[in-house]
């Protein structure tokens, strides 16, 4: 009996087979298991995975609700009762979570089960996964590079068939970058959308909990589990009940599509620009309308983010001081060393970086010049969208300014990889929700690498997002493409 019928079967196909019973919750569990262990030695997405805890789970699954039966791969800075959750820190190395996120509570009542602890940069703060404490992960595309991040090792186990899907979280690009840099579909929702209750705070006013699938329609599928007001969390918005795949199937006649003018400089990859331009075409050729607009304040946005961003961050890791959680240094003798050692100790470079940014730009004698001005940049940010969807229904423009780029190209240039988020980090600033979804290849060094199209919403606009997304998908053949390193099922 086959256990998957392709190691790159949606949520909607396997929901199909469960619920007609021509497989069952474990052998589906089993065939992912199958490709996680002859893959993952040489992606490294997974940081670890309970087996026994998962069979338990798609034991008992419901196969009545929605999800039921679904395994999802979680980034390592959300928490799941009783699994490690370290953010691929050091300072959190052996922390056991003591609840589950929201999310997960969501996830688990629409009868999905959480699988394994993906790989991300260390706290979520960059764009390759190679900040991880841990170890870096590969590009399933090609593994001489990164798969962006920083949820990397979320995208990379959704393009190498370890996972349906996953979730990563998003506060300047991390769920959008890394699925364009690894050729799946990602979804940064509207703020307020998601419950960040359990999800570890990188920047509170950016970060947003989403999905990496394989394909639109499972976006939509996962979002509708995702969502609700959550008391837990203040800025979780009361909203109606809605079916996010709702408008799949629609057509395209009558959407405006505005095209900005300040994403098309130079400074991206022809091909990925020949590729994004290949896409307006589509959409066009599907019914879409075309606008220029221009988001005039676009040139400010990386600069905003990194004052903004690492204020808000020095702030949040404040809590691992080695009292409360994790790890706690050997080497302290009184109480202000046990901070010191335990920090020095705890954070990766990176982090320590964004910690004394942050602290910088909030000292009082600075605050004004540089944190209070950023906020009011951020505003002009988002009437810049607020402008343009009066006049158009989304935005289209590259994912990532390049394809996968090579794993140390970036790591010692802060800068360049600060860079690599340049197309993405304004959805967060204003709020609205994003999507990145396959639109071809570039071909480098021999290998097809992924060009990721994203789509940019008003706020609440994920149905538009997911109707649009899903007609230009079904119209291309680049969602069926895959890395050549996933070997066939039951070969
Ligand atoms: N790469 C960006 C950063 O380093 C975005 C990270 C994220 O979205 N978590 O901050």
């Amino acid at each position: 009996m086959p256990t998957l019928t392709s190691p790159f079967l949606s949520i909607a196909e396997a929901r199909r087979l469960l619920v007609a019973k021509k497989i069952s919750p474990i052998e589906l569990l089993e065939g992912l298991e199958k490709q996680i262990n002859t893959i993952n030695p040489q992606i490294r997405a997974y940081l670890s995975w309970d087996s026994e805890k998962a069979r338990l789970d798609a034991t008992n699954a419901d196969l009545t609700k929605p999800l039921g039966g679904i395994p999802i791969g979680i980034k390592d800075a959300i928490l799941v009762e009783g699994a490690p959750a370290q953010s691929a820190s050091r300072i959190l190395e052996r922390y056991i979570a003591s609840y589950d996120a929201t999310v997960i509570k969501n996830l688990r009542s629409a009868g999905a089960y959480p699988l394994g602890r993906l790989n991300m940069d260390e706290f979520a703060m960059g764009s390759s996964t190679e900040s991880s404490a841990f170890h870096p992960t590969y590009n399933p595309w090609d593994l001489t590079r990164t798969p962006g991040g920083s949820s990397g090792g979320s995208a990379a186990a959704v393009a190498a068939g370890m996972a349906m899907a996953t979730l990563g979280s998003d506060t300047g690009g991390s769920i959008r970058q890394p699925a364009s840099l690894c050729g799946c579909v990602g979804l940064k929702p509207t703020y307020g959308r998601v419950s960040r209750y359990g999800l570890m705070a990188c920047a509170s006013s950016l970060d947003q909990i989403g999905p990496l699938t394989h394909s639109v329609e499972d976006s939509a599928l996962l979002l509708n589990a995702l969502t609700g007001v959550d008391p837990h969390d203040s800025t979780s918005l009361q909203l109606p009940k809605e079916d996010f795949t709702a408008e799949i199937g629609h057509d395209l006649k009558g959407i405006r599509i505005g095209i900005p003018k300040e994403y098309f400089v130079d400074g991206i990859e022809p091909d990925v620009r020949a590729r994004v331009e290949d896409a307006i075409k589509q959409l066009i050729s599907l019914g879409a309308q075309p606008i220029e607009i221009s988001l005039p304040h676009t040139e400010y946005a990386v600069a905003v983010y990194y004052i903004i961003m690492t204020a808000e961050a020095s702030s949040n890791l404040a809590r691992f001081d080695g009292v409360r959680y994790g790890r706690r240094s050997e080497k302290s003798k009184d109480l202000l060393s046990l901070y010191e050692q335990t920090r020095e100790e705890g954070f990766g470079a990176e982090v320590k970086r964004r910690i004394i940014l942050g602290t910088y730009v909030l000292t009082s004698g600075y605050y004004d010049a540089y944190y209070l001005r950023a906020q009011k940049v951020r505003t002009l940010i988002r009437q810049d969208f607020e402008e343009a969807f009066k006049k158009v229904d989304l935005i289209v423009s590259a994912t990532s300014p390049e394809t996968a780029f090579r794993c140390g190209e970036k790591i010692n240039d802060p800068l360049k990889m600060y860079l690599a988020d340049i197309f993405t980090i304004a959805a967060n600033l204003a709020g609205i929700c994003g999507m990145s979804l396959p639109c071809g290849f570039a071909r480098k060094d021999g290998n097809d690498l992924p060009v990721g199209l994203q789509l940019i919403g008003p706020s609440f606009a994920e149905k538009t997002l997911f109707r649009v997304g899903h007609a230009y998908e079904q119209s291309t053949i680049w969602h069926n493409q895959h890395p050549l390193i996933v070997p066939p099922i039951n070969e």
